[in-house]
Order: C-alpha cells, then sequence, then structure tokens
C-alpha cells in the first residue's frame, strides 16, 4: 500500500510541533524542531497567519494523520465507522486510532517509534494470539496477547526499543511483560489514556461538513 516516504521531520515542522515520530531522535538536540521550528520549504519561514476555521481543522487531521500514519483514505473509514457507532465520534476514532497493531507495538515498547513498530508488524516479527499478524492497521481487541516472534527477539532494533521502553511506562489499558517481549490488552482505550495533542471535535466537524 502507498505510504509516506519522505522526510518525517519536515511533518513535524508543517505542523509546528513535535510529533514523536523518529524516536530517539525526537528527545536529542538532533531534532530539528529545536533549531527550524518553522514550515518547510522555501517560504516557510514567511507564512506566519493566524489559521482559523477550516485551515485549524485540516490541520488536526492531517496532526492526527501523521502521528499514526495513516493513509487519508484509511483515516476517512475511521471517521465512517466511528461517526456510525453509537458513542463521542472524536473519541471513537482515536480509539482504533490507538487499536491499530503498529500503533500498540509501540505503546507496548517494542520499537521506539510508531513508523519502526510498522515495519516490524509488516516483515513478520510480531503476532496476535499465537499467530503471525503482518497488518499493521489491524485493530486489536480486549484480550489480545501481542509479542515479538520468539525468533525476532534477538533483532538489534528489538534490543534497542526494549532499552528505549524500560523508561516509558505503558498505557493502562494494557499490560506489558518486557522480559517475554510481550503484552496484553485489558480493555479499550479512553479518552484519557490517549496522550495526543489532537482535538479530535475539530477533525469530526471537517468531516461533517
Ligand atoms: Fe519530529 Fe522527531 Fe524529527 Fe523532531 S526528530 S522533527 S520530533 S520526527
Amino acid at each position: 500500500m502507498a505510504r509516506y516516504t519522505g522526510a518525517v521531520c519536515r511533518l513535524c515542522r508543517r505542523e509546528g510541533m513535535k510529533l514523536f515520530l523518529k524516536g530517539t531522535k525526537c528527545t536529542s538536540d538532533k531534532c530539528p524542531i529545536e533549531k527550524r521550528n518553522f514550515a518547510p520549504g522555501q517560504h516557510g519561514r514567511d507564512r506566519k497567519a493566524k489559521i482559523v476555521g477550516y485551515g485549524l481543522q485540516l490541520r488536526e487531521k492531517q496532526k492526527a494523520r501523521r502521528i499514526y500514519f495513516a493513509l487519508e483514505g484509511q483515516f476517512r473509514e475511521y471517521y465512517e465507522k466511528a461517526s456510525r457507532t453509537p458513542g463521542v465520534t472524536g473519541e471513537l476514532l482515536l480509539q482504533q486510532l490507538e487499536r491499530r497493531l503498529d500503533n500498540v507495538t509501540f505503546r507496548l515498547g517494542f520499537a521506539s517509534s510508531r513508523r519502526q513498530a510498522r515495519q516490524l508488524v509488516r516483515h513478520g516479527h510480531v503476532e496476535v494470539n499465537g499467530r503471525k499478524v503482518n497488518i499493521p492497521s489491524y485493530q486489536v481487541g480486549v484480550g489480545d496477547e501481542i509479542r515479538i516472534r520468539p525468533n525476532s527477539t534477538r533483532l538489534s532494533v528489538v534490543e534497542t526499543s526494549r532499552e528505549f521502553a524500560s523508561h516509558q511506562p505503558a498505557p493502562s489499558w494494557l499490560s506489558t511483560e518486557p522480559n517475554t517481549l510481550s503484552g496484553k490488552v485489558l480493555a479499550l482505550p479512553k479518552r484519557e489514556d490517549i496522550n495526543l495533542p489532537v482535538n479530535e471535535q475539530l477533525i469530526v466537524e471537517l468531516y461533517s461538513k
């Protein structure tokens, strides 16, 4: 499936904030946002206009999409499904994004970024309930057990991530077992469990026009 393959730091600069897309680099002084916190491109420095209305809604949607590496069509499908489900549409939208297997692999601390987690899933290093799943957008459910496949636990990328994850506790809706690189979904994530700089209500307003 098509996906964004350009420089991800440009995405942060476009949104004017850290989206934490590159793991350890994001917390180091090598993060480009630290030195060049303006939009990329020739006229990036000149764009100072205050964003309001539609522009603001669009930026919130792009921010959420970029954090989770979701394509536009797929993101809209999440919205359509959320709007058909009883409950708060914005919260249900974020919940589906959080339940993606690549995100859960990242949240469990098996990768230092969602992008790296996505690659682990795509390359067949992750299993759900004992079966290999290589679809990053796979939706995990309550009770699912996720783990790095035994033959993959010695990968250097996994070893590095394990160290990184030891400083990042898993969210309360997941339980993790760092020694065996496994974890379990205890409950579906609620809005307060999803610590993201995104105003989902603006995304709902954008799509419901
Ligand atoms: Fe964004 Fe991380 Fe790149 Fe900084 S290092 S600009 S936070 S992706």
